[in-house]
């Protein structure tokens, strides 16, 4: 498998874009030589600009759930760009995403759509600081909330990657309210209630998926909305990667917790740049213009985006995949052990519905100190050998692969081959 292509482009990219790429999670820093750069992809799969094909596991890190261009999308997609791409006032699509959104998550009677995860998650810290009047928010290790600056410390995804303590260019005074505790570990959070008083709430993934998977433990979601509740402090759930991914009604259905505060991005503006962040009357009347929280956006609830949401949303409930999801990773899970074990390679493989990835230890990987015990120049040889055999995965020991419904049993096939390859180059080395 040859990358000419790629690697042109990328030797040219270089000069007018910083590392060749517009998300650093998209550089190849940890695993070794350049990025690819795609020409198109359809379904389960992805095409490189050198002609070569590959199952994607990436799926643009999380929204194409139905696959790429799935037709009704595309449909969709199409009929809403001849009426007109953006008006700066209200259209009837807004209204309908927002009533898929809040069906389905009954945490949320309001929703306001913004542009990004990014976006979302930082508008909701906004909110819980106005309704509680407190201004120290509670983040966990190794669980990645875009980047805002205020949680732009320990957090996961890129910046495990890429090592970087935090960010420069944050300064001080904007992370001074940001308290860190240990994922699955409630007595870590308590500990900051018993320091401060002054604590608007709580924020995580639910499922993390920046740290690579890590789930959460029995009971730890309740009893974390039960202290919280206690205390008067907001749980946020941040579904931007988990929403209508785990269970159409994310995580929150699944583990039967309401959070105060919910944020979604990724799967429900079907590939097209949409965040949301919703919560009860109550709160979201604190936001603007019913109340006096600013926030706003010049392209907020797009009109393309809203149709590209509305058709995937729609079709993914049509569809309800997650049964299907949840067998597939299984089968993954057990290609991934059965291929360790005859290749004498330490493994401990994390899944949750459609996310799964396997940690080259032999540690259970239960919060961020442990997911860091992985070997990640296995990770890096492993990977390399998954995509010369025709799998396009996340360059990163720390990312979870995501599942598509376009998967085929031919396409599981591929994978199976592909990790077998992948673990016997890991066991030469
Ligand atoms: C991806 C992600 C974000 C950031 O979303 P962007 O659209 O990249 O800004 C925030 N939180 C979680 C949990 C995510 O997975």
């Amino acid at each position: 498998m040859e990358f000419k292509n790629s690697q042109k482009l990328y030797s040219k990219g270089l000069k007018h874009l910083v590392g060749a790429v517009n998300s650093p999670v998209r550089a190849f820093a940890s695993v070794g030589g350049n990025p690819l750069f795609i020409k198109k992809a359809k379904g389960s799969k992805i095409t490189d600009v050198d002609n070569n094909t590959f199952v994607d596991l990436v799926l643009s890190y999380g929204p194409m759930i139905l696959g790429h261009r799935h037709k009704k999308v595309q449909k969709a997609i199409d009929k809403a760009l001849k009426n007109g791409y953006t008006f700066g006032a209200s259209t009837k699509n807004e209204i309908r995403l927002a009533k898929i959104v809040c069906d389905a998550f009954p945490a949320m009677d309001k929703v306001r759509f913004v542009n990004s995860g990014t976006e979302a998650v930082l508008s909701a810290l906004r909110l819980a600081r106005a309704f509680t009047g407190h201004d120290k928010i509670i983040k966990f290790a190794g669980c990645y909330h875009g980047h805002s600056d205020a949680l732009l410390v320990a957090a996961g995804s890129g910046l495990v990657t890429l090592s970087i303590p935090g960010s420069k260019g944050v300064p001080e005074g904007a992370v001074k309210n940001t308290l860190i505790a240990e994922y699955n570990n409630l007595e870590s959070v308590k500990a900051h209630f018993e320091a401060h008083d002054d604590i608007a709430g709580v924020i995580l993934e639910p499922v993390a998926g920046n740290m690579g998977v890590v789930t959460p433990k029995e009971g730890f979601l309740k009893e974390l909305k039960a202290y919280l509740e206690s205390k008067g402090a907001l749980l946020i759930v941040d579904e931007v990667m988990t929403g209508f991914r785990s269970k159409f009604g994310g995580a929150q259905e699944l583990f039967n917790v309401e959070g105060d505060i919910t944020c979604l991005g990724k799967v429900i503006g079907g590939g097209f740049p949409v965040g949301a962040y919703g919560a009860r009357n109550e709160i979201m009347e604190m936001v603007s213009p019913l109340g006096g929280m600013y926030q706003a956006g010049t392209l907020s609830g797009n009109p393309i985006a809203m149709a590209a949401g509305i058709s995937t949303l729609t079709e993914l409930k049509k569809q309800n995949p997650y049964e299907k999801f949840n067998a597939v990773a299984e089968k993954i899970e057990g290609f991934l052990l059965a291929s360790a074990k005859e290749n004498g390679v330490e493994m401990t493989v994390n899944r949750f519905g459609s996310m799964i990835n396997p940690f080259f230890t032999n540690v259970t990987v239960t919060n961020f100190e442990e997911a860091q015990t992985s070997d990640t120049k296995r990770f890096a040889t492993f990977f390399w050998e998954m995509m010369h055999n025709g799998v396009f995965l996340p360059p990163s020991q720390f990312e979870a692969w995501f599942l598509s419904s376009a998967l085929s049993e031919k396409d599981l096939e591929k994978i199976k081959k592909a990790i077998e390859a992948g673990m016997l180059a890991v066991s030469k080395m």
